[in-house]
């Protein structure tokens, strides 16, 4: 697969556009339904209301989550699929770990967000050529060099907003009346999991407030980012014993 260099500067709009005409019902929109999440679905539904939206429901979403999908459901006639994680692999991880092992140590709250997440994107993701996440480059150090289109494993990614700034997302949802999470106003720049996010205090960073109890790792869930090294080595092996601990 060679894909023109040219998308790498295409607008937002114009590379969903490209992604819906090239890949129809083979390119879907991943979202956990914050802001940047939201003006893409708000973008793609105006340019096609039939795209098709998943988001990964990981057993552990705040109420505010579920709120928040049922609207977009009513406000934009968008079947949104959820994705869950495998029953067998939460049932095991947990009952060796604890329901909240997240909080034990990094590597077993990577291992919850691999058991909870990578692996239920990496199923759905077999029935797709392309899919579009909200990610932009100024939400961390972590996603400074993030492209807005990369072929991994045979597909494409994208992030259409990888250029955006927060204050052109706030334009685009106050223009187009979106709606928004409710957590945000309660001071959540960031939403994820209900255990594992908070709201954040002036000045701190966009993401400070997912696992803020970590001292060392990036704020990342492996969905973007995958880990390497030591934390690589360890997530593998936990990893292993949730999936033959039967
Ligand atoms: S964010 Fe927390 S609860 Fe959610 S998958 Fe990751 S560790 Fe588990």
């Amino acid at each position: 697969m060679s894909l023109p260099a040219e998308l790498e500067q295409l607008a937002a709009p114009a590379l969903l556009e490209w992604a819906l005409g090239r890949y129809g019902n083979r390119f879907a929109i991943s979202t956990s339904f914050q802001n940047e999440g939201m003006v893409m679905v708000d973008m793609a539904a105006r340019i096609n209301n039939q795209v098709r939206v998943f988001t990964i429901d990981t057993g552990r979403l705040p109420e505010e989550t579920y709120a928040l999908i049922d609207e977009v459901r009513a406000r934009y006639g968008i079947a949104v699929e959820i994705v869950f994680p495998d029953h067998g692999e939460v049932e095991r991880m947990t009952s060796r770990h604890g329901v909240n092992l997240f909080y034990q140590e990094v590597a077993f709250r990577k291992l919850c967000c691999h058991v909870r997440k990578v692996r239920p994107l990496e199923r759905k993701l077999e029935g797709m050529d392309a899919w579009a996440v909200g990610l932009r480059r100024e939400q961390s150090p972590e996603r400074a060099q993030v492209k807005k289109v990369e072929e991994l494993d045979g597909r494409v990614k994208l992030s259409p907003l990888a250029d955006w700034t927060r204050q052109q997302v706030e334009e685009h949802l106050l223009r187009y009346q979106v709606p928004r999470h409710a957590l945000e106003a309660k001071g959540y720049p960031s939403i994820g999991c209900a255990p594992c996010t908070r709201a954040v205090q002036p000045g701190e960073s966009e993401r400070a407030g997912r696992w803020w109890w970590e001292q060392d790792g990036s704020k990342e869930c492996g969905l973007h980012i995958t880990p390497t090294g030591e934390m690589r080595r360890q997530l593998d092996v936990l990893v292993e014993e949730i999936l033959i601990d039967h």
